[in-house]
């Protein structure tokens, strides 16, 4: 990436390292909120097929919001390793640089704005969601 400047590099890297605490933050408090609230408790006393459903409904709500997470918390680790690197802000599909202002709404961007439009269209109906 040639046109980013070492101040917007360290804007970039403490929008990062922000959105990782904050990412940390609700990791723990998500952590908390399933340590107090045991769905499998509850679905095993009360011996309702309604209720067990819902239980493990929760439960794999659950694991999609802690999988979430965790690939989020990649992603912003991932670009925090990368951005001193020359390969920050290069797209990984083309190897055009990413548009800077695409990367200060998104700093785990690794794809421009075509090619992401371009996979989005591809894999449109596995519903990845995208930052
Ligand atoms: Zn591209």
């Amino acid at each position: 990436m040639k046109s980013l400047s070492p101040k917007i590099i360290c804007r970039l890297e403490a929008l990062l390292k922000s959105q990782q605490s904050a990412m940390l933050e609700a990791a723990r408090a998500e952590l908390l909120r399933s340590d107090q609230q045991s769905y499998v408790a509850y679905a095993g006393e009360v011996p309702d097929v309604g209720d067990q459903a819902t239980a493990a409904l929760l439960i794999d709500f659950d694991n999609e919001i802690a999988r979430r997470h965790g690939v989020a918390m990649r992603n912003v680790d991932v670009a925090l390793a990368r951005i001193k690197t020359p390969d920050f802000g290069v797209c990984s599909d083309c190897g055009d640089d990413i548009d800077v202002k695409r990367l200060m709404v998104f700093p785990t961007a690794t794809r421009c704005v075509t090619c992401e439009a371009m996979r989005e269209k591809t894999y449109a109906h596995r519903a990845i969601p995208t930052l």
